[in-house]
């Protein structure tokens, strides 16, 4: 079987950036989760759709034009009906709507199949928040990368300056606990950690020092 690697935490914890880093260093595919997430709640706002119409957000999720690539600089980049939505899926709004979305049951089904797509030779890194639960619950390497929401707010900020928009961490703090709070307590694929998932506590550490506890999971 193709090995998979689920990296899962909530929003801000870094994986992203490491799960990229891993899927590197191995070769690796890499799937980022959340931006199926974000790309159904994009199009429901092009398309003028209500966050809680779930009957329009599973259409949308199944069909969907949308497709992954890289950019000049191997970043990924990622396309709604051929545009190249990289930054609009990022903004808070859209971030916001798309953990509306994921609340639902029949939305995260439509998207499961194109998940599990990813998974190709020689192997898969997957980073989300139901990637070692429900996703690929028989992955090989299940991560639980945690830090204080504190510190991912600041991360977040970064993230936004880097990308030439403005924001307030006390903003951006409350929408992460906001956005925890929903992802931790839906009905349908709670944020938690597998069973046999290793947790990583990411507050303190630099980058560097995050992907080598990871890679040590993975060596061991
Ligand atoms: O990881 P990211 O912040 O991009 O995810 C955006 C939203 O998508 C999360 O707040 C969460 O509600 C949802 N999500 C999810 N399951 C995943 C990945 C993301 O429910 N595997």
């Amino acid at each position: 079987a193709v090995p998979v690697i689920a990296i899962d935490g909530p929003g801000g914890s870094g994986k992203g950036t490491i799960g990229l880093m891993v899927a590197k260093a191995l070769k690796f595919h890499f799937l980022d989760s959340g931006a199926l997430y974000r790309l159904v709640a994009l199009a429901a706002k092009h398309h003028g759709i209500s966050t809680d119409n779930e009957e329009a957000l599973t259409v949308l999720a199944g069909h969907m034009d949308i497709a992954f690539g890289a950019g000049k600089h191997g970043e990924p980049r990622v396309y709604l009906e051929g545009e190249d939505v990289s930054n609009d899926i990022r903004t808070d709004e859209v971030s916001q709507m798309a953990s509306q979305v994921a609340a639902s049951g029949s939305v995260r089904e439509a998207l499961l199949a194109r998940q599990r797509d990813f998974r190709r030779e020689p192997g898969l890194v997957a980073d989300g928040r139901d990637m070692g639960t429900i996703v690929f619950p028989e992955a090989e390497v299940k991560i639980f990368l945690t830090a204080s929401a504190e510190k991912r707010a600041e991360r977040r900020f970064k993230q936004l300056q880097g990308m030439g928009e403005s924001a307030s961490i006390g903003d951006l703090l409350t929408s992460i606990r906001s956005r925890d709070e929903r992802d931790r307590n839906r009905s349908v694929a709670p944020l938690r950690p597998a069973d046999d998932a290793i947790e990583v506590d990411s507050s303190e550490l630099n980058i560097e020092q995050v992907l080598e506890s990871v890679l040590q999971v993975v060596r061991d």
